[in-house]
């Protein structure tokens, strides 16, 4: 199957390697193409916010992210092949545009950090080229200023990290005006990039227990995180979870 529907959230049917076709085909063919990778916590978001749902939806490639959404098309038998978390598919990405010469820009994050993770980005792939930097904490009067920076730099992918929803809102809001090939939501990813937030150790991902560790790592994520379990009554307790 092409695609799979979680509580109306549409995902791509990809392995990371389908993924990275899917996004180098996005960098030959023109305008802006987005991607998005929802976890259980942004599925159950959406299903307060239709917009944000509806954004979501609009995304050219939207893969699973997170071991929750694995699990729901387990257990309702919908195929997805594997989970393709974010922040390896932008390690991919950064892989590609490294062996590729291509540019990009890291929007988002706290003041500082995402210089921090450029720092880190170019030491592993220094043949990609970071054409522009800019904090996630703005001004709405600051948007334009922003925009013009991203559009003078013309990066060819842009990384939001601004945390969802207000990242993918970010990217559709301004998809038309923006002068890049290929725009992404990120989360946290610029904090991992920097140093500031540690990724769980691979026998954690292995697992799928990533989410665990962030836990014990962030017990002030609790309540955020409770989205996990209500998102799993939720899949257990629906007979046709697709709308
Ligand atoms: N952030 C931002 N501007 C904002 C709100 C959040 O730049 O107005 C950043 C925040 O500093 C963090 C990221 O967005 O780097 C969101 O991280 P979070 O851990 O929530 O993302 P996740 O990976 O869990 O989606």
């Amino acid at each position: 199957m092409e695609a799979v529907r979680i509580f109306g959230v549409r995902f791509d049917n990809v392995t990371a390697s389908e993924a990275m076709r899917r996004f180098i085909a996005m960098m030959e063919s023109g305008g802006l193409k987005t991607i998005y990778t929802p976890n259980t916590e942004i599925i159950m978001k959406a299903q307060e916010d239709p917009t944000f749902k509806q954004v979501l939806n609009e995304g050219d490639l939207v893969i699973p992210d997170g071991i929750g959404v694995v699990l729901a098309s387990k257990i309702h038998h919908l195929g997805l092949s594997e989970r393709v978390p974010g922040i390896e598919l932008m390690g991919l990405m950064l892989e590609f545009c490294n062996r590729a010469g291509k540019s990009i820009y890291l929007f988002g994050g706290a003041p500082g950090i995402a210089e921090k993770a450029s720092e880190k980005i170019l030491s592993t792939y220094p043949n990609l080229k970071i054409v522009g930097i800019r904090d996630g904490y703005f001004k709405e009067e600051d948007v334009w200023s922003i925009l013009d920076d991203i559009n003078e730099k013309k990066p060819d992918i842009l990384f939001v990290a601004l945390g969802a929803p207000k990242q993918e809102k970010w990217i559709h809001q301004h998809k038309k005006t923006l002068n890049a090939k290929v725009a992404m939501g990120v989360g946290g990813a610029l904090d991992v990039w920097s140093g500031t937030v540690k990724r769980a150790p691979v026998i954690y991902q292995k697992l799928g227990l990533e989410w665990f560790y962030r836990l014990l790592k962030q017990p002030s994520r609790i309540g955020r995180m409770m989205s996990l379990p209500k998102f799993m009554i939720k899949v257990i307790l629906t007979k046709h979870i697709e709308e």
